[in-house]
């Protein structure tokens, strides 16, 4: 496994793979990999000769008063994960690579990235459209792997592909999620026991959601509110937001129809954890 700091480097050996043939797959990743990361390299080495991982911490992507500088990294068991789960090479730029300082660019995917997650993390999609739409263009991948788990982001990654006609294929990879069914996620590190047992309940509020919505449930309001109630059950948990949109548009739908998607975004302790479903409406 190949590991490169150098953006150009990168650029020049994924430009000589792709020069002898190889499919390109990129996952980006801020690091601290988890199974969750690991499914997306493991994915991508299935259909992929030569798989980039990235891990960059990336600045512009949090807002003031976010973790940062707390951010967890372990370089050297991100290599152990990386290389066991199947990439040939790791991107581990340094900001200033990444950022020069006579960096002014930004892409901003209006309206996807202004609501819910953007809502309470102002610009926080313009960090990771911006980082993304860079990394696109440096590895030139013929496919890149996003979870499910961060779905928005997701949502945000395909608009900015289709928008900039990026001659790649964007693959949404399943949430993995822990024996209690927690959402993997490099925060959860952050989480003592009790707040780890509470944070289940975002996933048991879903799954309850989705269940009423098999059931007949086909008022999105009242779907939104049994989430809600079954997450603020729990006083560990302080809940964001509960909501039911679009999966391409984000928008709430008036009645429930079609494929869409649940979403909930909570507090744990001082944690802030975001998870979400697919409900699918039957006609
Ligand atoms: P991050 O390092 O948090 O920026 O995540 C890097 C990539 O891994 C993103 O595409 C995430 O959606 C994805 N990811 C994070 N957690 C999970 C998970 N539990 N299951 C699947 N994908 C995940």
């Amino acid at each position: 496994m190949r590991i490169i700091e150098r953006a150009a480097e990168l650029s020049a050996h994924l430009g000589a793979r792709r020069a002898a043939g190889d499919a390109v797959g990129l996952v980006p990743t801020m690091g601290a990999l988890h199974d969750g990361h690991a499914s997306l390299v493991e994915r991508a080495a299935t259909e992929c000769d030569t798989v980039a991982l990235s891990i960059f911490v990336n600045p512009r992507q949090f807002v003031p008063g976010e973790d940062l500088d707390t951010y967890p990294s372990d370089l050297d068991a991100d290599l152990v994960v990386a290389e066991k789960a199947g990439a040939s090479v790791v991107f581990a730029p340094t900001v200033p690579e990444m950022f020069p300082d006579a960096s002014r660019t930004t892409v901003h995917v209006a309206g996807l990235g202004d609501v819910l997650e953007g809502a309470s993390r102002p610009g926080h999609f313009d960090g990771v459209a911006t980082v993304v739409t860079k990394l696109l263009v440096l590895a030139r991948p013929s496919r890149a792997y996003f979870g499910e788990k961060d779905f928005q982001q997701l949502v945000v990654v395909c608009r900015l592909v289709a928008d900039l006609c990026l001659p790649v294929e964007v693959v949404a990879c399943p949430t993995v999620r822990g024996f209690d069914g927690v959402a993997l996620s490099s925060r959860n590190r952050y989480l003592s026991v009790a707040e780890r047992e509470a944070a289940a309940v975002l996933y048991r509020a879903l799954r309850a959601g989705a269940a009423s919505v098999v059931a007949g449930e086909r008022d999105p309001g009242e779907v939104v509110a049994l989430v809600a109630a079954v997450a603020e059950a729990e006083p560990l948990v302080t809940l964001d937001y509960a909501t039911v949109v679009h999966p391409e548009t984000l928008a709430p739908p008036e009645v429930l129809a079609g494929e869409l998607r649940l979403l909930v975004a909570a507090r744990v302790g001082t944690t802030r954890l975001i998870d979400n479903v697919a409900i699918e409406v039957p006609e």
